[in-house]
């Protein structure tokens, strides 16, 4: 009797099935094992990239374009070539809502993944557009292999409703103009050409910085500046921008710097728009604020759906520093993967470390402990979009915009019900009445003014009676707004704020980052609550304080904003009809 065990005195024979389980086990050691297929794909995949633990998401992208999907094997053999738990790559790999992560089937085979993914943008601009109906009559219209999903905001809230074909965005999408882009196999995005390295610098550009590092102009007078300027970060936080740089400055070195174009604000695409058309612009005011700080390194995150735009900017990045006008700081471009959060700094900080987008604790600031533990200068695109323009026009030319008793230039997203969606660059604290009226061609025919949103999905949502009061930083706060990143949303007669909230709450929902209870549970409790037809007004009172009290970051936070603006100025749409 070859196979037995013994358990105190008692001889049990093995069952036959159990045998070459333990064969198996005693040649190899315990836990998943890696396929040597899998581990030859990767290293093939992975060939140009160094294998470096910060460059997780990187890799993952490597691998998702080229396989379509992450298998389990894949990320296995993943973590053994960067030395990381399986668990610690599966955990990255699956917070990103662009890698589609696929176990094995018992049979240890894995399901083929689609052809093609068409995205179909459910941000509100696009549903107040009829994104729904779009997401519900596509897929009859394209091959089974063509996988439709729904997908947060992409940025292109003036062409709503916005599909997009595997990475190419359609504009004014319907389901047959969609099926066309798919039919054709038009899969990839193509810019319009932008201000080329060579015709930025015939124009003058990188002078400044030039007279910056060439020490033309000293680092006092540029601080003082950007003071004199009044600029603020433009990402929606608002913080003085010379008063960022005078802090991280102070800190030791090494200083890195972190420049967020995650730009993942429903409602929000102008960074984008300056991106696509003038990229040494920001690039030089970049290296202008890497220079006054002092930094080694320069990280630029841009978010996943602007596929065009990291294209763009991979060929001028190079070009740059192919012919550079002075010797640069290490520059790194990184690419998001799809997630929201990702916008915050410090979650955006830990995506670059290549972990999940979960935002710290602070103290301490990102100022003081960022990128790997680095006092960081974080910065949003725009903020330093026009950093070139303040210097070589002066303070005063910034400062001299703005209305009803603001200072400088805000850059307003303006889409939904207006005759002319767009990026719209007018006074700090025009009203919004002024901005329809002055920028956006009035409303759109048969359309009037109902409510808007002034911040995109986080910063509420006000009636029309309030159309004239400025928007700017700080002046919203009182009628339980804000500004954010200036995304206006125009609602009119046809709509109502009630789904408008409805469809925001899911948004946060989705993108909220899970790591802390009131926000991951509140999002999904207040959006249960507030789909039933009668509110209980009572209960999400008490969530929306909860929510705003306990949670970690801005998002939850802001989330119930929505919610409270409909509570306090939109009441009667929750009034049974009589
Ligand atoms: Fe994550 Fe939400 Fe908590 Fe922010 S508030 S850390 S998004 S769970």
């Amino acid at each position: 009797m070859p196979h037995t065990t013994t358990m105190n005195s008692t001889v049990i024979p093995l069952r036959p099935a159990q045998a070459p389980d333990r064969e198996r086990r005693r040649r190899a050691p315990k836990g998943r094992q890696v396929d040597p297929r899998a581990l030859q794909d990767v290293r093939e995949t992975l060939a140009e990239l160094p294998l470096r633990r910060d460059l997780l998401i990187e890799h993952l992208h490597a691998l998702q374009d080229r396989f379509r999907q992450l298998t389990t094997a894949h990320l296995a053999a993943l973590a053994q070539l960067l030395r990381l738990s399986q668990a610690e790559v599966y955990e990255v790999a699956s917070f990103y809502h662009h890698f589609d992560v696929v176990r094995e089937n018992a049979d240890g085979s894995f399901d083929a993944p689609p052809r093609l993914t068409v995205r179909v943008c459910a941000g509100l601009s696009c549903e107040l557009a009829g994104a729904r109906g779009l997401l519900q009559r596509l897929p009859a219209l394209l091959d089974a292999d063509v996988r439709v999903v729904a997908a947060p905001c992409v940025g292109r809230c003036a062409e709503a409703p916005v599909a997009v074909v595997h990475q190419r965005p359609v504009p004014q999408a319907t389901p047959e103009s969609v099926a066309d882009e798919v039919a054709a196999g038009r899969i990839r995005d193509e810019l319009p050409p932008a201000i080329g390295y060579d015709t930025y610098r015939a124009a003058g550009g990188y002078r400044l910085l030039q007279d910056c590092v060439q020490g033309r102009r000293d680092v006092e007078a540029v601080l003082q500046a950007m003071d004199d300027a009044g600029l603020r970060g433009l990402g929606g936080a608002g913080f003085p921008a010379g008063r960022k740089w005078r802090i991280v400055r102070a800190e030791p070195a090494p200083r890195l710097m972190a420049v967020n174009i995650d730009e993942g604000e429903p409602g929000t695409f102008k960074d984008r728009h300056y991106l696509e058309r003038d990229p040494h612009r920001f690039l030089e005011g970049m290296l202008v604020a890497a220079w006054a700080v002092g930094v080694e390194a320069v990280y630029i995150y841009l978010r996943d759906e602007y596929h065009g735009c990291r294209g763009l900017l991979q060929a001028e990045l190079a070009r740059l520093q192919a012919d550079p006008p002075v010797p640069l700081p290490r520059i790194e471009l990184r690419r998001g993967a799809g997630a929201y959060i990702c916008g915050e700094e410090s979650a955006m900080i830990e995506s670059i470390e290549g972990k999940r987008g979960m935002p710290r604790l602070r103290p301490p600031y990102v100022a003081q402990a960022g990128l790997f533990g680095r006092p960081t200068l974080e910065h949003n695109f725009e903020t330093l979009y026009w950093v070139r323009e303040i210097l070589e026009r002066g303070p005063q030319w910034f400062a001299s915009h703005g209305r009803h008793g603001r200072r400088g230039l805000r850059s307003f997203s303006v889409s939904g019900r207006v005759r002319r969606p767009g990026v719209h660059l007018a006074p700090a604290g025009i009203t919004l009445r002024e901005l329809i009226d002055e920028h956006c061609g009035g409303m759109a025919e048969g359309h009037e003014l109902y409510a808007y949103l002034p911040g995109g999905a986080s910063g509420g949502i006000l009636p029309a009676r309030l159309a004239d009061l400025p928007l700017d930083f700080d002046t919203l706060q009182p009628h339980g707004c804000f500004i954010g990143s200036a995304a206006i949303i125009v609602l009119s007669q046809h709509d109502r704020a009630v789904d408008a909230a409805r469809n925001l709450m899911r948004f946060f929902e989705d993108e909220s980052c899970g790591q802390c209870t009131p926000c991951r549970v509140g999002t999904a409790k207040a959006r249960r609550l507030i789909e039933q037809e009668r509110w209980d007004v009572a209960l999400l009172t008490q969530l929306s304080q909860v929510m705003r009290d306990a949670s970690i970051c801005g998002l939850g936070q802001a989330a119930p904003n929505p919610i409270d603006c409909v509570l306090k100025y939109f009441a009667h749409e929750l009034e049974p009809a009589a």
